[in-house]
């Protein structure tokens, strides 16, 4: 007897009423989605749990992608049996048998039926007698085993689950609204955009690119990136802001210390047209504090001064290792650290101001109207598509 499911648990900690009914429902899409490739599998829900039933399909790649999945917990292989003693026993057997690794276990029946008639102390007792009886390499530990045999019967039929295996958490993308994500080819951004992912928001993408100083291998790589993180988000859109006349215009009426910190607020600027126009309510970045000059408070606070949206920064209490360490495990570092032109390492003065206000940034702006090229960047900017599946990317590319 093989695994036929694999039993899907959430966290629902916190989450009452309304919000759990939406919650799971769009976990249940996000697994569709993330599944999309095994046409054969199917997402079901019943009394509060969710199971993806295999129809033949091998567990392990689909237990890869699910792991990918923001709002699964955790995750047990199941065996489905009819509610009788033998076929319970056949089933808890082959649970056992396939843990190869280990040497200890403990069954744990839990009979959410009562109208099945053997009590669940009794059926532990019955099992752990059939499997010690029928194998030969186990013993049984109640408090710490290699393997906990859980059986649970339930209204139509009975469960068998073993190994648990560890979920990515958070909250199913999608519950938690839209940010505007802006992403370079660094590092860093990429790393704030799973992390938003991962408390249930849904990306859009906005990349800011100078022709010809920046090349096409620099656009490929943001495609890229967007690409590794549709594993975790589905598809998501990318807005390509054409920055070229912008960043030279700056960089010829702007002192050159104050450069980098007025370029940061013609971004934001425009980034706040993309949310107006998407009705989207928030934007991310990749900044932590102190990394570089451009990410002081001070900088923080100059910068913000052009936009009432917030702009979420979930790097800021991060250590540059500690943000190393999660694009190798979403698997977005080798990309970034491909050598490349961004628009902001070419016009990048040599020592930017790090300690700027307010004031002094009016000041110097005072003489220069943005509006008309930041009007003409938002009219041009270039939308992307990127979805989840191998070989398709800019499926879709028009001008908005
Ligand atoms: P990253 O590794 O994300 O590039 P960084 O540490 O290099 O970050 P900066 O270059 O100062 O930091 O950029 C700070 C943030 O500004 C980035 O994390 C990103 O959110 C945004 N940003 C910078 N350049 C661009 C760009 N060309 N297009 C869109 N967003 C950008
Ligand atoms: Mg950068």
């Amino acid at each position: 007897m093989n695994y036929d499911h694999i039993l899907i648990r959430y966290g629902e900690l916190g989450l009452k009423g309304k919000n759990i009914k939406q919650f799971i429902l769009q976990l249940q899409k996000n697994i569709q989605q993330a599944l999309i490739d095994f046409p054969k599998v199917r997402v079901t829900r019943s009394q509060g749990r969710m199971f993806i039933v295999l129809n033949g399909e091998s567990p392990e790649p689909i237990i890869d992608k699910c792991k990918n999945v923001f709002g699964i917990y955790s995750m047990s292989l199941a065996i489905k049996v009819e509610n009788n003693e033998e076929a319970i026993k056949e089933g808890a057997l082959s649970a056992l048998t396939q843990s190869k690794e280990a040497k200890t276990f403990k069954v744990s029946v839990r009979r959410a039926n009562k109208r099945f008639l053997i009590r669940s102390q009794e059926l532990n007792r019955i099992l752990g007698a059939h499997l010690l009886k029928n194998s030969s390499d186990y013993t049984v530990d109640v408090h710490h085993p290699d393997v906990e045999v859980k059986v649970e019967i339930r209204e139509k039929a009975t469960y068998i689950t073993s190994t648990v295996i560890r979920g990515a958490g958070g909250l199913p993308v999608g519950t938690g609204g839209k940010s505007l994500l802006l992403l370079s080819g660094g590092i860093d951004s990429p790393v704030a955009g799973y992390l938003m992912m991962k408390r249930g928001v849904k990306l859009e993408m906005i990349h800011f690119h100078s022709p010809p100083f920046t090349s096409e291998r620099a656009k490929q790589k943001v495609l890229d990136l967007t690409k590794v993180l549709t594993e975790f988000g589905g598809t998501i859109n990318i807005h390509l802001v054409p920055f070229t006349k912008l960043q030279q215009e700056i960089f010829k009426v702007i002192p050159e210390r104050y450069a980098m910190t007025v370029m940061r607020r013609v971004m934001l600027q425009i980034s706040e047209r993309v949310c107006e126009k998407k009705k989207i309510l928030a934007m991310s970045t990749g900044e932590s504090l102190g990394q570089v000059a451009s990410q002081t408070l001070a900088s923080m606070n100059v910068i913000n001064e052009v936009t009432n949206l917030p702009v979420l920064r979930p790097l800021v209490g991060f250590d540059k290792e500690e943000i190393i360490n999660y694009s190798k495990r979403i698997g977005t570092y080798d990309i970034s650290v491909r050598p490349y032109e961004d628009c902001c390492t070419i016009f990048v003065p040599k020592s930017p101001v790090t300690n700027p206000t307010r004031e002094k940034v009016n000041y110097l702006e005072k003489d220069t109207d943005f509006s008309e090229l930041i009007h003409e960047a938002v009219e041009k900017i270039q939308l992307i598509k990127v979805d989840n599946k191998p070989e398709s990317q800019d499926n879709f590319d028009e001008l908005l």
